[in-house]
C-alpha cells in the first residue's frame, strides 16, 4: 500500500437515522481485520462546541473520551467496533471550527482579509480532517458527516469534502448511505429518492464512488444495475445493506456485499489478506445463541430514550456474551418507583443498575431502588449518580442521618455526603467544565473491586462535579460501606462496597464507556455473572 494515508468519506442522504455510525464502524472494523491501521471521526454540524451541554432528549448520552473530550454517541461505537480508544480530534462541531477561526481572525492571522465561509471555514474543516492523517498512526481517516445531504448546515462539509477529494484523488472517496424504500401497495422497491440524493450531491459537485442502500428487502441484480446507470458508479459499488438484528452483524453483512473489497479496489490498493473476523464472529454467535437469559433492571430518568444509556446497555451486551448469557433489561422510570410498588417492580429482577444523571428529578426513586437492592441482596451496580445515590441511601438508612444528600440536589442539607469537587467551587461556566476523562484509581487488596479488575492501578473515564465527602469515611467504613477505590492524587472516592452484601458496588467513573466487544468491562462481567449466580438464592415474593 501507498504510504498516503486515505480518506473515506461517508455522507447521508433520504432521510437521518439511516445507520452513518454503524456503517463507518462496520467498513473501519473490515479495513482493521484486514491489518490495516483505521481511525473514525465524525463532522457534527450543529452549533454547539460539543454535546456536553444538550438534554440527552435532543442527543441521546454524551460520550466521553479518555483525553476528556465530551462527544457524540456515536464515538462509542467506534470505540466498541474498533477496541482503540478515540479522542477530541475525532469528533468536531460546526462550533469548535467557528470558534477557532473566529480566534484566528481576533489573534489577526487573516489580517487585511474577508474571513468567509470558503476558504477559512473549508480550511479549518480541511485541517480537522487530515489532522488525524498526520498523527502517522493510521492508513484510513474514515469521517463521517453527519445530518444529511441537502441540510443547510452540513453545505460547507460537503465542500470540503469536494475540495479534499479534488486534491487527493485517488486517496480520497465517497460513500454515500441512502434508503431504497418499499411501497408495500405495489410490492416495490423505489430508487428514486437515492437518483434525488445522489443529483444533489452531484450539484454541490461531488460524485460518489459507493452507495450503501439500506433496505428491507433484497436488491435484485436490476435494481442495483438501475441506481448505478442513474448515479454514475460502478454496479458493484451499489451495496445492499439489509435491516439487521444487531448493529453488530453489520460488519459482517458487509462483509458479504464486499463493501470493504470494492473500496480497496478503487482506491489502488493490491489485497494482501482477508478480513480476519474469527473473533467477532464467536462473539456474535454468543450474543445471538445465549445459554440462559438474566433480567436486569435499568434505573434511570430518561428510560423511554433508550439512547441515553447507549453504552450501558452495549456494555450488558458484551458482557451477556462474555457469560453465554443474554441481558433483558427492563427500563424503570426512576419518578414511578416508590416504597409501595417497589416489591412488585423489582421481584423478578437478578440485578439494579442505578444510571448515571443530574439533578433532583427521579433522585428519590433511585435511592428507594437501591434499599431494595441493599435489605434483599440483589446485585447492586450504581453508575456516578447511582453510587452518589447508594452513597446517600446508605447515610440515610445505615448510618441515621435521616438528611443526608448531596448539595446537589439540596444545598442546605445537613449532611452533605455527597459534596461539590473542590475544584470545581470557582467554576462558573458550563461547557467542558466538569471533571472529564480518564484518572487513575488505586484499587485496595481483598475487595469486590480487587476481584473484578485483578490490579492495583486502573484507568477509568469520568465525568461529574459532585463527590464522595470524606469527611464522612470512617463512619461510612465502620458500618460496612467501604471505599475500595481511591484516586492516587486526590483521595478521591471512586469505588463504594458493601461488604456484607453478594454484590453491592458504586462507581463514580463511567465503565460503559471503556466497554468494546473484543474488551468486555470487567465490572460489567462480574454484575451480569453475579446475577446468573444470584438468581435461584433470591425470594421470588
Ligand atoms: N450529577 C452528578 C455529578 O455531577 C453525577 C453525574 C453523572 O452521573 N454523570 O457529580
Amino acid at each position: 500500500m501507498s504510504t498516503n494515508v486515505k480518506y473515506i468519506f461517508v455522507t447521508g442522504g433520504v432521510t437521518s437515522s439511516l445507520g452513518k455510525g454503524i456503517l463507518a464502524a462496520s467498513l473501519a472494523k473490515l479495513l482493521q481485520a484486514r491489518g490495516y491501521t483505521v481511525t473514525i471521526q465524525k463532522l457534527d454540524p450543529y452549533i454547539n462546541i460539543d454535546p456536553g451541554t444538550l438534554n440527552p432528549y435532543e442527543h441521546g448520552e454524551c460520550f466521553v473520551t479518555d483525553d476528556g473530550a465530551e462527544t457524540d454517541l456515536d464515538l462509542g461505537h467506534y470505540e466498541r467496533f474498533l477496541n482503540i480508544p478515540t479522542s477530541q480530534a475525532n469528533n468536531v462541531t460546526t462550533g469548535r471550527i467557528y470558534q477557532s477561526v473566529i480566534d484566528k481572525e481576533r489573534r489577526g492571522d487573516f489580517l487585511g482579509k474577508t474571513v468567509q465561509v470558503i476558504p477559512h471555514i473549508t480550511d479549518e474543516i480541511k485541517n480537522r480532517i487530515k489532522l488525524l492523517g498526520k498523527t502517522g498512526n493510521y492508513q484510513f481517516i474514515i469521517t463521517e458527516i453527519g445530518g444529511t445531504v441537502g441540510d443547510i448546515e452540513s453545505l460547507p462539509y460537503i465542500e470540503s469534502v469536494r475540495q479534499l477529494k479534488w486534491e487527493l484523488g485517488r486517496d480520497a472517496m465517497v460513500i454515500h448511505l441512502t434508503l431504497i424504500p418499499y411501497l408495500s401497495t405495489t410490492g416495490e422497491l423505489k430508487t428514486k429518492p437515492t437518483q434525488h440524493s445522489v443529483k444533489l450531491l452531484l450539484e454541490y459537485g461531488v460524485q460518489p464512488d459507493i452507495l450503501v442502500c439500506r433496505t428491507e428487502h433484497a436488491l435484485n441484480r436490476d435494481i442495483k444495475n438501475k441506481i448505478a446507470l442513474f448515479c454514475n458508479v460502478a454496479p458493484n459499488a451499489v451495496i445492499e445493506a439489509r435491516d439487521a438484528g444487531t448493529i453488530y452483524e453489520v460488519p459482517v453483512l458487509m462483509e458479504e456485499e464486499q463493501l470493504d473489497l470494492v473500496v480497496l479496489n478503487q482506491m489502488n490498493i493490491p489485497i494482501s489478506q482477508n478480513a480476519d473476523l474469527v473473533k467477532w464472529k464467536e462473539f456474535l454467535n454468543k450474543f445471538k445463541n445465549p445459554k440462559h437469559e438474566v433480567k436486569i433492571g435499568l434505573v434511570g430518568k430518561y428510560v423511554e430514550l433508550k439512547e441515553a444509556y447507549k453504552s450501558i446497555s452495549e456494555a450488558f451486551i458484551h458482557a451477556g456474551a462474555a457469560n453465554d448469557c443474554k441481558v433483558s433489561i427492563e427500563w424503570i422510570h426512576s419518578e414511578s418507583v416508590t416504597d409501595e410498588n417497589v416489591h412488585e417492580k423489582f421481584k423478578n429482577l437478578r440485578g439494579i443498575l442505578v444510571a448515571p444523571g443530574f439533578g433532583q428529578r427521579g433522585i428519590e426513586g433511585k435511592i428507594t431502588a437501591i434499599k431494595y437492592a441493599r435489605e434483599n441482596r440483589i446485585p447492586f451496580f450504581g453508575v456516578c449518580l447511582g453510587m452518589q445515590c447508594a452513597v446517600i441511601e446508605f447515610a440515610r438508612n445505615v448510618l441515621g442521618l435521616k438528611d443526608a444528600n448531596s448539595t446537589e440536589m439540596d444545598p442546605c442539607t445537613k449532611s452533605p455526603v455527597i459534596d461539590l469537587l473542590e475544584t470545581q467551587k470557582k467554576i462558573t461556566n458550563k461547557g467542558g467544565t466538569m471533571r472529564l476523562g480518564s484518572y487513575p484509581c488505586n484499587i485496595t487488596e481483598g475487595t469486590k473491586a480487587w476481584e473484578v479488575y485483578k490490579q492495583k492501578e486502573i484507568n477509568e473515564r469520568h465525568r461529574h462535579r459532585y463527590e464522595f465527602n470524606n469527611e464522612y469515611l470512617a463512619d461510612f467504613e465502620k458500618a460496612g460501606m467501604i471505599a475500595s477505590g481511591i484516586n492516587p492524587e486526590g483521595g478521591l472516592v471512586e469505588i463504594v462496597e458493601i461488604k456484607d452484601h453478594p454484590w453491592f458496588v458504586g462507581v463514580q467513573f463511567h465503565p460503559e464507556y471503556k466497554s468494546t466487544v473484543a474488551n468486555p468491562h470487567p465490572l460489567f462481567v462480574n454484575f451480569v455473572k453475579a446475577a446468573i449466580e444470584i438468581g435461584q438464592l433470591v425470594h421470588t415474593g
